[in-house]
């Protein structure tokens, strides 16, 4: 299997994270990704690590809005020179959407957090919770998104599913492919959790999207055989009936017991069953690694999820 990888991730490391009123040490560390590397490595060449390829900013500017992108180019300079802390781009005050900035003004620097983020957050990692211009959780640009975008536009593939199985509902690829038939998406999440406004069962889509929006909520304290069930009946049914041409796991594994963010019970043992479940569809897939902040288990069960995937698909194969 390729593992695509850069050592440049490594250079966001905020120190510090603002939760429950108080600054506590950054979770979304890139420790996260080391811990997964060195995993993998520990299987020979099972793995292949690959360098990302350059893209340039066309497929990030098909999913995203040109004002996001300049915001995210330009906030820090622009906070700096008006004082800002360099720690990072915290706001005194956040404005509302809709409100504070006039509806579609983002109300020069200190309205712009505001306008751009649903909540206080760090750069790029977990890929699920930002829209076309919102972003919030430790989110900025959606890599699912914007792969599954270049998928559809650039290789004309007619059916993709995006299987989210991040701890925590992608309310921000719900909400760019809402109206819109390609891609099928899919998602099971802990419920009721961050992002709290979204991921209802009830939210189907819209328009021509209506139907291919697909949430499966599920309760705090899910263990393994509930998570699995979920899992497999909706591959069984409306991803098969769908029948993608490609898979994209948003793979979140804070659904594990000891995450210090998700509120799933899962065992490690359960990562390899949901890899060898996606292989049973046997598509070519493609995961993208979103949450896990267990610092000492994101390794294992990473790797669980794709050696039970890549197992059970040669076997299938042979
Ligand atoms: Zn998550």
């Amino acid at each position: 299997m390729k593992v695509v990888y850069t050592p440049i991730h490594a250079k966001h490391y905020p120190p510090k994270e603002l939760e429950l009123g108080q600054f506590v040490p950054f979770k979304e560390t890139p420790q996260r990704v080391e811990q997964i590397l060195q995993s993998l490595k520990s299987y020979g060449d099972e793995f292949e690590l690959i360098e990302p390829a350059g893209y340039g900013m066309a497929p990030i500017e098909r999913v995203h809005t040109k004002e996001y992108i300049s915001y995210f180019k330009d906030a820090y300079e622009k906070w700096i020179s008006r004082g800002g802390n360099r720690d990072g781009v915290f706001p005194d005050a956040f404005a509302v959407r809709d409100f504070a900035n006039g509806g579609n003004e983002t109300g020069g620097m200190m309205g712009m957090p505001g306008y751009f983020c649903f909540d206080m957050t760090g750069i790029i990692a977990e890929g699920t919770f930002e829209a076309a211009d919102l972003c919030g959780g430790y989110c900025f640009f959606n890599n699912a998104a914007i792969a599954v975008r270049h998928l559809i536009e650039t290789k004309k593939i007619e059916r993709v599913c995006i299987l989210d199985i991040d701890y925590h509902h992608g309310n921000g690829t719900q909400s760019i492919f809402y109206k819109e038939s390609n891609p099928l998406y899919v998602s099971l999440h802990g419920s009721p959790d961050y992002p709290m406004y979204w991921g209802k069962g009830s939210e189907e889509g819209e328009g021509n999207g209506r139907g291919f929006n697909i949430n499966i909520p599920l309760p705090i304290g899910t263990r393994d055989s509930e998570y699995i069930a979920a899992l497999k009946s909706v591959i069984d049914t409306r991803i098969m009936e769908y029948d993608p041409q490609i898979i994209v796991v948003s793979l979140g594994v804070d659904t594990f017991v000891d995450d210090v963010v998700g509120n799933f019970l899962l065992t490690s043992d359960c990562y390899t069953e949901m890899g060898r479940i996606i292989a049973s569809l046997r598509r070519p897939t493609l995961f993208v690694m979103e949450g896990g902040y267990d610092i000492p288990a994101i390794g294992r069960n990473v790797t669980n999820v794709l050696r039970g995937f890549e197992t059970s698909f040669q076997v299938k194969q042979q």
